[in-house]
């Protein structure tokens, strides 16, 4: 051990500053808390920050992509072909509207759905398809869309790690039909709770801002006597709070810095890390002028004969102040839910079990420092060469 003082670095850890609390304090102290001026503000600000589109906020990421199905009337008897390596909100959100979602293999070098297997899954029945840049690694759009116009699918983007991550210097969401972020505490940015619908086309958020608040035809501003309206559409109430809203808009104006920090410490890390376990190790990355990734977190997955170690590992970490996570812990189609309806056989998304049950997630967002970063190479090393021992 050439460290000896034990660091605590927790994985995720929400960037709230004084003038983030004053912004909310700021709302309480009015009267509007929905409806208002704040959302508006913070869905334009998102927008900027993506460099185009229209943005409507929402109250998560996971009733950002059940919108967008249910916009696009996607329902029983239809097929949308989702990620097996994913966040589980992806799928459950094809899954709540009664549609039949169809996995997909990833690709074991960066996490993103292997889009070389798509066409084979294709049917009559396939209405879309639903990629998610893995751990903010941005999926090659340009081959994704030209399939998808040949076969006439909606593209539903899950953007929930990817904040600030350009394809062709197009930020993503606003490749496919719809983007959605989430807010969640350990995300880029966060609301608490919350998440943002994107999209390219107008007339999309309009209809989609409209079908968020129950249904109803026309905005608080829009109506001329107060209280009256007219409701010519089913809809959820997703909407987002003036709170949440508040909250978030002081981050996007870090945004940029913040990511900034992620690249700095992921490529520290990636050099550290590959320079110890060269060929033993894979960690999860494409980067090139070409793809910008936003280094949600760098996930290192071990060969797979080491692959029994990795809970050790984890624990190891754990004890010398590492905080680590696991994204994501079982691939979508061997969640007990999913096994136990669609009953698909084992083994047959093997990258996706690769990252599952042989990676770990390692922090790089702001709240970790260079010497940090050095730490945690070290321990690392230190950790998997005695569990090699
Ligand atoms: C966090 C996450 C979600 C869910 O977002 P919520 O805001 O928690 O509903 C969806 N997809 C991915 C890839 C995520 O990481």
């Amino acid at each position: 051990m050439t460290n000896s003082t034990t660091r605590e670095i927790p994985f995720g850890r929400p960037a709230i500053t004084d003038e983030d609390r004053q912004r909310v304090a700021d709302v309480l102290n009015g009267h509007i808390l929905t409806h208002g001026p704040e959302c508006q503000a913070f869905e334009a600000e998102f927008a900027d920050f993506m460099g185009g589109g229209y943005a409507v906020s929402t109250n998560s990421g996971m009733t950002a992509l059940h919108l967008a199905y249910f916009y696009f009337e996607i329902g029983p008897g239809d097929e949308v072909l989702v990620p097996a390596q994913t966040h589980i909100a992806t799928v459950h959100a094809v899954e709540l509207t009664g549609a039949t979602p169809v996995f997909v293999d990833c690709d074991p070098t960066t996490g993103n759905m292997d889009l070389s297997q798509l066409e084979a899954l294709i049917t009559p029945r396939t209405r879309a398809v639903s990629v998610v840049h893995f751990n903010g690694i941005p999926v090659a759009m340009d081959q994704l869309t030209h399939i998808a116009q040949q076969h006439d699918l909606r593209i539903v983007e899950d953007c929930a790690l990817a904040v600030g991550a350009r394809y062709q210097n197009k930020h993503v969401g606003l490749w496919g039909d719809v983007g959605c972020y989430s807010f969640y505490p350990v995300k880029h940015l966060t609301t608490g709770e919350g998440g943002m619908y994107v999209t390219q086309h107008e007339h999309i958020a309009v209809q989609s801002a409209k079908l968020r608040a129950h249904g109803v035809d026309r905005k608080h501003d829009e109506r001329s006597l107060p209280g009256n309206y007219d409701v010519p559409y089913l809809g959820p109430n997703y909407r987002m709070s003036e709170l949440q809203a508040a909250l978030g808009r002081g981050q996007i104006q870090r945004l940029a810095a913040n990511i900034e920090t992620r690249r700095q410490n992921f490529n520290r890390l990636r050099d550290g890390l590959l320079s110890a376990f060269e060929g033993d190790i894979v960690v999860l990355d494409a980067q090139s002028p070409n793809s910008e990734s936003s280094f949600y977190c760098l996930s290192v997955v071990l060969k797979d004969e080491w692959r029994s170690l990795r809970d050790d590992l984890i624990r190891s970490l754990r004890e010398q102040g590492v905080g680590t996570s696991i994204y994501y812990p079982r691939p979508v189609p061997e969640m007990s839910y999913y096994a136990n309806k669609y009953k698909l056989p084992a083994g047959q998304y093997p990258n996706a079990a690769r990252i599952s049950y042989g990676s770990v997630a390692l922090p790089v967002a702001p709240h970790v420092d260079t010497a940090d970063i050095d730490y945690i190479i070290e321990r690392f090393s230190y950790s998997l060469k005695g569990l090699l021992a």
